[in-house]
């Protein structure tokens, strides 16, 4: 073989290889790197194909730091032990398609040129792609059976994951996808993390039918991520039960039939805030998810669903800023404004917690007449002599009428402490009517 140079070039090539030995093929090029080393452009591929055919025939798939020239396949190549391709750069096309990677895959830091595709690839054993660096478009239309970790690499080109199974962790954070990624109809039956990582072009997560793409089981991660334009970042037909996306920009993002997680009472929620979690949560922060949320949902004209996310919000504002002392902390919790909000009319969300606390107060206030000592309530004089009132019919009425303010009540507490009884129920009265007003308009008008 002759250097590009042509003159003789002596010597062995010194890379060290994944085993800590020499590469020591014969030197090709001025640097005496070897031709399966050599970063020269113009190499014969076919003598390489050569020595790659005959280095799997012989089970050896260390690969490391090789450059690969343009027209080098590796289509159907079964690697029965590990397979190192750290470092190695790919010219060209990287053919992997129906490859099975019996064991590790190790890709580490590897450089693709051309287009990497491992259409129906399999990975059996942990497939590491950290650092990894696609140039190209990217093809993982693949089987990956155990964990695969593509932390902090670079798609530059098109992230085709569409119909990809991770039954590991799917890791990618930190990576950054230069353009589109698609992870359409992709099975993710481990953990998802998609943490730090940066979106530039178009995001689909699209599920279908039963294929929601996240399992209920592990987590998907998309806390800290970057959409670069919103507008165009798709959740649809997924399941999100299990979704982080604390300061994460989500208003823009379109969720479409996404399934949230559920609080008691059956109501939308995120995950960063049901997680049970040892350290204390950033309640401001979830609370900005949900108001983002809120957003979102009423800009796509969903009440109902928005109206669950402010739920949240509130929920979040309760909690948030807890002061030191206990009892601060409790009645912050339990007697505040916000507090009461909550458990009167759920937030402004729900109409019929009012409504039954109207039919409970008037009761209870009715209950109370009848409590007074002696006879409680007298015909008003206004009807001549005043005479006690008997049962519990009059006591409701004049319950009722206490409670909406209303004059002329043909009946009158017959003590003082009665006419205060009667004053207390008209205070409460508006409030609790004004709630229900404004949970019904919620309900219905938005
Ligand atoms: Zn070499």
């Amino acid at each position: 073989m002759s250097s590009p140079e042509g003159d003789e070039v002596a010597g062995k090539c010194r890379v060290m290889m994944h085993d800590g030995k020499e590469c020591a093929r014969e030197a090709y090029d001025g640097a005496g790197l070897c031709i399966c080393h050599s970063g020269d452009t113009n190499k014969d591929a076919e003598a390489i194909q050569r020595e790659i055919n005959a280095m799997l025939a012989r089970k050896d798939y260390d690969f490391t730091g090789f450059v690969f020239p343009e027209g080098i396949s590796f289509r159907d190549a079964r690697f029965e032990g590990d397979a190192y391709f750290y470092r190695a750069t790919f010219q060209g096309e990287a053919s992997f398609v129906r490859a099975t990677f019996q064991d590790e895959a190790d890709f580490v830091a590897a450089t693709f040129q051309g287009e990497a595709s491992f259409y129906e690839a399999t990975f059996q054993g942990y497939a590491h792609f950290v650092g990894a660096r696609f140039q190209d478009k990217a093809a993982f239309r693949a089987t990956f059976q155990g964990p695969a970790s593509f932390l902090a690499a670079t798609f530059q080109g098109e992230a085709d994951f569409v119909a990809a199974t991770f039954q590991g962790e799917a890791g990618f954070h930190a990576a950054t996808f230069g353009g589109e990624a698609n992870f359409g109809w992709a099975t993710f039956q481990g953990e998802a993390s998609f943490g730090w990582a940066t979106f530039e072009g178009e995001v689909r997560f699209r599920g279908e039918g039963e294929v929601r793409l996240f399992s209920s089981e592990a987590e998907a991660d998309f806390r800290n991520a970057r959409f670069g334009q919103p507008e165009k970042v798709v959740f649809q037909h997924v399941f999100l039960g299990r979704a982080r996306f604390l300061d994460t920009d989500v208003r823009r993002v379109d969720f479409t039939d996404v399934q949230w997680a559920t609080r008691r009472g059956g109501h939308c929620a995120v995950w960063d805030e049901l997680a049970p979690e040892d350290v204390e949560k950033d309640y401001a922060l979830i609370g900005k998810l949900y108001r983002q949320l809120k957003h979102n949902y009423e800009e796509q004209r969903d009440p109902i669903t928005a109206g669950d996310f402010h739920i949240g919000e509130m929920q979040m504002r309760r909690l948030s800023n807890p002061p030191k002392n206990w009892l601060w902390r409790f009645l912050k919790r339990n007697l505040s404004f916000l507090a009461l909000y909550r458990w009167i009319s759920g937030y402004g969300e729900d109409y019929v917690r009012p409504l039954a606390w109207i039919v409970g107060v008037i009761l209870v206030f009715a209950a109370a007449f009848t409590l007074s000592p002696g006879r409680a309530l007298q015909s008003s004089a206004a009807s001549g002599t005043p005479e006690p009132v008997h049962g519990w019919w009059p006591r409701l009425l004049h319950s009722v009428m206490c409670f909406l303010w209303r004059g002329g009540r043909p009946f009158q507490p017959v003590h003082l402490v009665g006419h205060y009884v009667s004053v207390a129920e008209g205070i409460i009265g508006p409030p609790l009517i004004a709630m229900f007003v404004l949970a019904l308009n919620r309900r219905f008008k938005r």
